[in-house]
């Protein structure tokens, strides 16, 4: 498998630090509104490439993040006249259904930032020990000049970035892009107790003391959005390599822009889209299907239209699945072993398709292929029941990895699900609300509404 490492600048052969165990962090939303595009874009290319490591045996220890206090969660709090706590609580359920109505598979880990500034503090500590740091009447800044290495990752080059910067560098800042480790609070502002005065963590520190809480010091893939890249990656980089002296994560992996009638999608242009307005429109896996049609790395035109065509594809593949499902084969049981061997045929197309750095758009042309052969063979009666269940088992298989045949909206719910809305009945029945609530947020996070009716409960996939 080679992946392209924005580190290297080209394509690697991937090659995990342990074995079978892979340790792969992606920069997750700051919750102070709900998902548009570009975190669902960011979080299905990085499910797929999660999925694709599965397939091919890997343990996969996921790790994403919440980031529940900045400015801008502050000022939206405030705004809404609620606490940041509220804002997040309120926030983050909705993060979670909208992700999983993409299809996407809850992470190992889901580390809230306001949950470990401790490891937070004491990054910065050694950061300090080792006089990378220093102390302004705003908080407490990394020095960029103690890490010669700064500028690596977005291949900018330090002197530039110096030069270039003076103009605006701030009297009291050593350089231009030293950032902010630690913010001392203005009253009124949630806080935490630090060796330098009360105040909260700078948005850089916090993915590094969480990837390092749950990864280690050095790990296998660090993912985000391309806009991720400078300079938040970078510092991330800055503050782990200079702390602790070993390489941060080994491979860098961004996905790219969604572009809105050619223009970068921003709230400034006004072309932003929510997941849930989009949703309200279209089947969210159509929204999945669409984002697959394209490179993770490579920039994707969103338009009505080609959201409509993602549409008719994905609604292509349903149908044949029920297709499937229903046909009785006509034919005398056995092994075809041509069939056997077109399997194989496009079971290596898919692979050598995703182990080309995950080059979904060729998998669903390998995945279409598969589906026309199958119907041409239905067509002519020409499928043993055999080879019926060979297809559905690699199907099955393939979908482990795109998630675009098997409806995220069906009526089916797996087993573990019927388990917990039947122990959800059961709290309720006994008046146990505390329970019953965890087992409806529970539920929520796996895409399951339900609804208390004085005639029972009712539930609905989202
Ligand atoms: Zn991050």
């Amino acid at each position: 498998m080679h992946v392209y490492n924005t580190l290297s600048a080209k394509k690697e052969l991937f090659q995990p630090l342990h074995d079978s165990k892979i340790g792969m962090y992606v920069c997750g939303p700051t919750v102070y509104d709900f998902a548009h595009l570009g975190h669902g874009r960011s979080a299905v290319s990085f499910d797929v490439i999660r999925r694709y490591l599965i397939y091919n045996g890997y343990n996969v220890n996921f790790v994403s993040n919440y980031t529940d206090i900045d400015d801008k969660m502050i000022n939206r709090a405030e705004i809404m006249k609620i606490s940041v706590k509220d804002l997040a609580d309120r926030v983050i359920p909705e993060y979670a259904k909208d992700y999983a109505s993409l299809g996407i598979m809850v992470p190992d880990v889901l580390p809230k930032a306001t949950h470990h500034v401790e490891q937070m503090i004491e990054l910065i500590r050694k950061l300090e020990k080792k006089g990378a740091t220093y102390v302004l009447d705003d908080g407490v800044y990394f020095d960029i000049s103690k890490f010669p290495e700064y500028g690596k990752l977005s291949k900018q080059d330090l002197d530039a970035l110096k030069s270039g910067a003076r103009v605006k560098t701030k009297e009291s800042k050593r350089q231009f892009q030293d950032f902010v480790l630690w913010k001392f609070s203005k009253p009124g502002e949630p806080e935490w107790a630090s060796p330098w005065g009360s105040g909260r963590p700078g948005w850089h520190i916090e993915c590094s003391a969480m990837s390092r809480e749950y990864l280690g010091d050095s790990f296998d893939i660090h993912g985000g959005g391309a806009d991720l890249m400078f300079p938040h990656h970078e510092c991330e980089i800055a503050q782990s390599e200079c702390a602790l002296d070993k390489p941060f994560a080994k491979y860098w992996l961004h996905n790219g822009f969604i572009q809105i009638n050619n223009e970068k999608m921003s709230k400034s242009l006004g072309n932003f889209f929510l997941l849930r307005d989009v949703f309200a429109k279209y089947p969210p896996q159509a929204v999945r299907y669409l984002f697959l049609q394209t490179h993770y790395r490579s920039p994707i035109e969103f338009t009505d239209e080609i959201l409509a065509q993602s549409k008719n594809s994905l609604m292509r593949l349903h149908d044949f699945m029920n297709r499937m499902k229903n046909h009785e084969p006509e034919i005398a049981n056995g092994k075809q072993q041509d069939f056997d061997d077109f399997i194989a045929s496009t079971q290596k197309n898919f692979e050598d398709a995703m182990d080309d750095d995950f080059e979904t758009p060729q998998a669903l042309a390998a995945l279409f292929d598969f589906v026309k052969e199958v119907n041409r063979r239905m067509d002519a009666k020409n499928l043993t029941r055999d080879s019926q269940e060979l297809a559905m088992t690699f199907l099955m298989r393939i979908d482990s990895v795109l998630c675009v045949l098997v409806s995220t909206q069906s009526d089916e719910v797996d087993s573990e699900t019927t388990m917990l809305m039947e122990e959800r009945e059961k709290a309720r029945k006994n008046k146990d609300w505390k329970k019953s609530d965890e087992l409806r947020d529970e539920l929520l996070k796996r895409g399951i509404q339900l609804e208390d009716t004085p005639q029972g409960t009712t539930w609905k996939k989202i």
